[in-house]
């Protein structure tokens, strides 16, 4: 596994003469199993359904029997709330020591819970080797949305995001990405008991992978994950109810309508090459051109129906009326929604947020080209929850405070920690 020690030390790129020129750093980084102790037990979150067959199989379980037991023993998301097998009464009791003996179901460690003023959770967990991600739940009056990490970190070095200062120290593993989901339904104490009537207006009732990292560098990892939330004997989420986003990872691009087929939305940022190189370097090695031709395939193959298009507002940068006009056009014939983010801010940040004002005819000139054109509304601030703020806390400066320009009217916010 390797760095970019150098991009991630030096002065973040501003749009201007200083600029970082090296190439994106886009180098495939595997995630090496861990080697588990002498007896170590197994852990049995985050297995898809043919993997959970294996292991057990391959644990002594007679070939004929697994599949029956895969329903019943669960993956650890199956099974709800109950995390000792003991307590698996569906189970014979000598299957259930067999179990015990050779697997376990654990999840990361809670550190810290933060709730921001307007309802957002931020969880702050550790995972093996002592390392950090966080995962923020943003509860709306239809729906609760879970926002997750896929990565320690980040390789890429995207210059308005705070995880992008942070190098990337490792993928998370299958168990660690289902784990975060799990975590926030025991936070919520979302689970049903075992043949309750399923819940249609679930709290967490969409995933999305826009938290710390890069899903389609971890790809094998986010795709496992994301078959078991989906799974019906799983998490039981709709593929429609999962939307991955990336800075634009073309030749995985395919690859996630074809194994994934999850709604997918794409960090764009600008309508230049000139101005995306500096934004989101990764254009450097996939320009807008590449990308678009990418996007135009996604919704048939996975059979959705349009990509999102996410858009940051950075003051003088690229919000302009011509930005807008450019942008309608690029995407036309892909269908889309444009989702504009207003900038948050963090301390360092080299860009300001738009002028509300300005974002509003941004969003016009969309609209009336016939998108959809919604502003996102920055949720927990007050806790650094929000879009592009997360970073592992283990940096001090990740619980400072930035000095937010708030909108007209709002109050201020304090967080609550416990
Ligand atoms: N790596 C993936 C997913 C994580 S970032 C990606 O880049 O798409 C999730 C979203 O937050 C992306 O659209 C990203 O561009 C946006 N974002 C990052 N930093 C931000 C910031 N400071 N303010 C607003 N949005 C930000
Ligand atoms: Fe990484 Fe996404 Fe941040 Fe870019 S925006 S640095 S790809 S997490």
């Amino acid at each position: 596994m390797t760095n970019a020690p150098e991009a991630t030390s030096a002065p973040r790129a501003r749009l201007d003469a200083r600029v970082d020129h090296r190439p994106p750093i886009t180098q495939d980084v595997v995630t090496i199993a861990r080697k588990l102790p002498e007896g170590g037990k197994i852990n049995l979150v985050g297995l898809t359904r043919d993997q959970l067959r294996e292991t057990l199989v391959t644990a002594g379980t007679p070939e004929k029997q697994a599949k029956m037991r895969v329903g019943r023993s669960g993956n650890g998301s199956t099974i709800g709330g109950v995390r000792d097998f003991a307590l698996m009464t569906n189970l014979a009791k000598d299957y259930r020591a067999f179990l015990d003996e050779r697997f376990e179901i654990t999840l990361p460690e809670i550190v810290t819970r933060q709730i921001s003023e307007d309802g957002t959770r931020k969880y702050l967990l550790r995972i093996a080797g002592g390392h950090e991600v966080e995962a923020v739940y943003i509860p709306e009056e239809s729906r609760g949305t879970l926002c997750i990490s896929s990565q320690v970190g980040c390789t890429l070095t995207c210059s308005f995001c705070h995880t992008g200062t942070q190098k990337l120290v490792r993928n998370l593993t299958p168990a660690e990405i289902v784990g975060q989901v799990m975590l926030a339904r025991d936070d919520l104490g979302e689970w049903p008991e075992q043949g309750a009537p399923k819940n249609e207006t679930r709290l967490v009732s969409n995933v999305v992978l826009m938290g710390m990292g890069e899903p389609l560098y971890n790809f094998e990892n986010v795709r496992d994950a994301m078959q078991v939330v989906m799974d019906n004997e799983g998490l039981t989420l709709s593929r429609r109810r999962i939307t991955l986003s990336t800075s634009g990872v073309v030749p995985e691009i395919a690859r996630t309508a074809a194994e994934i087929g999850c709604l997918l939305a794409i960090s764009f940022h600008a309508t230049t090459d000139e101005v995306r190189d500096k934004l989101v370097p990764i254009n450097k090695r996939w320009n807008i051109e590449t990308l678009l031709e990418a996007l135009r395939e996604y919704p048939r193959v996975s059979n959705s129906e349009r990509i999102t298009f996410e858009y940051v507002m950075l003051k003088g940068v690229n919000d302009s009326d011509a930005d807008a006009r450019r942008l309608v056009k690029l995407i036309q014939g892909i269908p889309a929604k444009i989702n504009l983010i207003p900038f948050n801010e963090w301390p360092g940040a080299p860009y300001q947020r738009s002028d509300w004002e300005r974002i509003e005819a941004f969003a016009d000139i969309i609209y009336k080209a016939g998108y959809a054109s919604p502003i996102r509304t920055p949720r927990g601030e007050d806790i650094m929850a929000a879009c592009g703020q997360l970073k592992s806390a283990t940096d001090a400066r990740a619980n400072q405070k930035p000095r937010l320009r708030r909108r007209r009217g709002s109050k201020p916010a304090f967080p609550r920690a416990i």
